[in-house]
């Protein structure tokens, strides 16, 4: 089958890449010119585990192209994906000027029957704007169908080949079966296909979403309630994880949840709540307990100091909003650099795949390390942003050796406390006890 990614971005590469792997030729369209340019060469733009091997050789078996051409992109598609941003406006409800946008242009250089394929996160009633849009000047009869899209970056490849589940809006039976047909070969273990209202699948990407950052969320206010009362996190987890009805994921207290979907998408479903009239409590309270953790370790650093950063040289490990991304949008790390820069703390990061996109935000202002050893030089403590699996095990004592103070600030929760007790360590975490 013939198929056309819009959007070339995390999503739309994972998609394009996943779909040609199952025999399907896939286009992929992007309006960034030097992002196709470099596709076009053959040079993966996103780091995402397991990619970049399908990603050579669909190109190499002549399945997957890209160009910065909508109409050439779309010719012959008998489906088009709409990966587009979908970012928070002014007033924190998704900004559809994207989609919208790509939809207009779709309307006259549609040439047969297509199925158009919301995969951008949208809220409800975006595919009947979709549709009108297209409608506007369409000479072709088209359906719109709303799939949104669950794979997390860091294991996209995995979750996009191997879905739970795979959520599909249609009205129409024509393009039920085109989709039907098309997933086929992702959900052979027997995970379902679930077809549903387009109303409700576009629901349930939120739902998702801001149910997830509500249990992480939940647990570090647990956290932060152990701290004070003398508990230790990481003991309620395993005895609240283990049952059943709760399960073990997504329970692990931390500096907060960032990324490119999880802030967004609760924003914008609070805001959708409001625009129905619905004051959806909850999410609030998760929007602003989610802020302040992400900053929970400045007041003990600070403290350390003596309430003084200004001339401190800390050392950030991990910069990337969670281990096996380059992602850093929303990433707690660049919250709490721009905060330590403006206690006038100098920083020294190291991450082991995001540096490059940082330097994008914060140039010269911040010094990237060579690895994490080195950003530990002459610094005055270190902080742990992102639970990286080199950060897991480091060598102590040459950690010892370059910090000026035996002294760590863990926003993920890394070590035991009894090995940080018995090397010496100042060791502040989330939720759990200080070992002075
Ligand atoms: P992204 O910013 O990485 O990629 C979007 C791409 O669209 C960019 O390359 C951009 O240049 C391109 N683009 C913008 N306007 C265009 C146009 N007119 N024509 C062609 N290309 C255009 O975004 P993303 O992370 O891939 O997210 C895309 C959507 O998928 C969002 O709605 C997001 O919420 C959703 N989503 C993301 C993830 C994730 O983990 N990143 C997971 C599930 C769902």
């Amino acid at each position: 089958m013939k198929i056309a990614v819009v959007g070339t971005g995390y999503v739309g590469l994972v998609t394009g890449t996943c779909f040609a792997e199952t025999g399907n030729h896939v286009t992929c369209v992007d309006i960034d010119e030097k992002k196709v340019q470099m596709l076009n060469n053959k040079q993966i733009t996103i780091y995402e585990p397991g990619l970049e091997v399908l990603f050579e050789r669909n190109i190499r078996q002549g399945r997957l192209e890209f160009t910065t051409d909508l109409k050439e992109g779309i010719k012959g598609a008998k489906i088009i994906f709409l990966a587009l941003p979908t970012p928070p406006g002014e007033d924190g409800s998704a900004d559809l000027k994207y989609v919208l946008k790509v939809a207009e242009d779709l309307g006259p250089i549609l040439e047969e029957y297509t199925v158009i394929v919301d995969k951008s996160t949208v809220p409800v009633g975006t595919a009947d704007k979709v549709h009108a849009a297209i409608a506007a000047n369409a000479k072709v009869d088209f359906d719109v169908v709303s799939n949104p899209e669950f794979l997390r970056e860091g294991v996209a490849v995995d979750d996009f080949m191997k879905p739970d589940r795979v959520v599909i809006g249609a009205e129409s039976d024509k393009a039920k079966k085109v989709m039907e047909k098309l997933y086929g070969p992702f959900v052979r273990q027997g995970n379902p296909i679930i077809f549903m209202d387009v109303k409700s699948a576009e629901l349930t990407k939120y739902a998702a979403n801001s149910f997830l950052a509500t249990k992480i969320t939940f647990m570090n206010e647990i956290a932060n309630l152990c701290e004070l009362l003398g508990a230790d996190v990481d003991m309620v987890r395993k005895g609240v994880g283990t049952d059943t009805r709760i399960g073990k994921r997504f329970l692990f207290a931390g500096i907060g949840y960032g990324g490119s979907c999880f802030p967004k998408d609760v924003q914008a479903l609070a805001k959708s709540a409001n625009q129905a009239d619905y004051d959806f409590k909850i999410l609030n309270s998760v929007m602003e307990v989610n802020q302040a953790q992400k900053e929970r370790l400045i007041d003990p650093l600070k403290a350390y100091f003596n309430n003084d950063l200004s001339g401190k040289t800390i050392a950030i490990w991990g910069l990337a909003f969670k281990p096996y991304t380059d992602d850093i949008r929303e990433a707690p790390a660049l919250e709490n650099i721009s905060k330590l820069l403006s206690l006038g703390a100098k920083v020294k990061a190291y991450d082991p795949e995001a540096m490059e996109n940082v330097k994008g935000v914060f140039g010269d202002k911040i010094y990237f390390a060579e690895d994490e050893y080195d950003a530990l030089k002459d610094a005055d403590a270190l902080m742990i942003m992102t639970e990286w699996p080199v950060f897991r095990t480091p060598e102590f004592d040459k950690v010892e050796a370059r910090l000026k103070n035996k002294v760590i600030f863990d926003g993920r929760n890394l070590y035991e406390l009894g090995q940080m007790e018995e090397l010496g360590f100042t060791y502040h975490s989330i939720g759990r006890k200080i070992i002075n």
